[in-house]
């Protein structure tokens, strides 16, 4: 093991003694019933399965939003308390349908959208039906204390392949689109959660907080947030990397 991996393994295991952990979550399309012509396996969760994993967390963490986590990994005074953050990625229309379910509960939840999809007409390869994604109009209804709006690139592109200057354009576009929105923030979410050094480089001259699913729990702030994924696929194993955390 070299020197830099072994400092850093150190760090972590300081960080666990100093902060709980702050978990950050993605999911993707909820509905009753699973239509393989609009949605694929692995980015699905049934809706009552959804919410009883809700509960389930609710039970285990406080739930806060995903700004407010960004401010509480900064800082340096010990966290004792287990947090959790909701976000969704894709801004599937279907979504919409648990936001309700989740303002009762009173957990906050991110929706990182493309905006490309937002007319309501064009569509992702892979996908042979019909536009499955929320229109700008039901984006921009969205006006509720517990939503927030960031971005997932412009047209769920993956960022490694993109050149410098396509990415930035992405990210301009995306600003663009989406800036304007009453409940905005500044968080760009990668698609797969794919990056380089230089994407992180641009979103941090441009004041934006990077968001990866490498499936890690988050401790403190080191230019990025990760998140796990908890669409129904994932769940048991996801679940259960979360209790074992300390
Ligand atoms: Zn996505």
């Amino acid at each position: 093991m070299c020197f830099t991996a072994i400092v850093d393994k150190v760090v972590r295991q300081l960080e666990r003694l100093w902060w709980a952990p702050v978990e950050v979550l993605v999911f993707h399309a909820v509905s009753d019933l699973y239509d393989s012509r609009r949605n694929k396996r692995v980015d699905w969760s049934q809706t009552d399965v959804f919410k009883n994993h809700v509960r389930l967390l609710k039970s285990r963490y406080r739930f806060i939003s995903l700004d407010e986590a960004g401010r509480r990994l900064r800082r340096w005074c010990p966290r004792r308390e287990r947090l959790a953050v909701l976000t969704c990625d894709d801004g599937y229309a279907s979504v919409l349908e648990v936001l309700p379910f989740l303002e009762s509960e009173r957990v906050p939840v991110t929706l990182f959208v493309n905006p490309k999809y937002l007319d309501g007409v064009s569509r992702r390869e892979g996908y042979a039906e019909e536009p499955q994604y929320m229109t700008h109009d039901q984006l921009w209804a969205l006006t509720s204390e517990w939503v927030t709006v960031g971005m997932h690139g412009y047209a769920h592109d993956d960022a490694t392949v993109q050149t410098a200057e396509e990415f930035e354009l992405s990210v301009e576009r995306c600003v663009e689109a989406l800036q304007r929105h009453p409940r905005y923030i500044p968080f760009f979410a990668y698609t797969w959660g794919r990056h380089t050094e230089a994407t992180q480089r641009l979103l941090w001259q441009k004041g934006i907080v990077p968001v990866g699913v490498d499936g890690n729990t988050n401790r403190h702030y080191h230019g990025m947030i990760d998140r796990r994924p908890m669409d129904s696929h994932y769940w048991n194993k996801i679940w259960s990397k979360m209790t074992n955390e300390r």
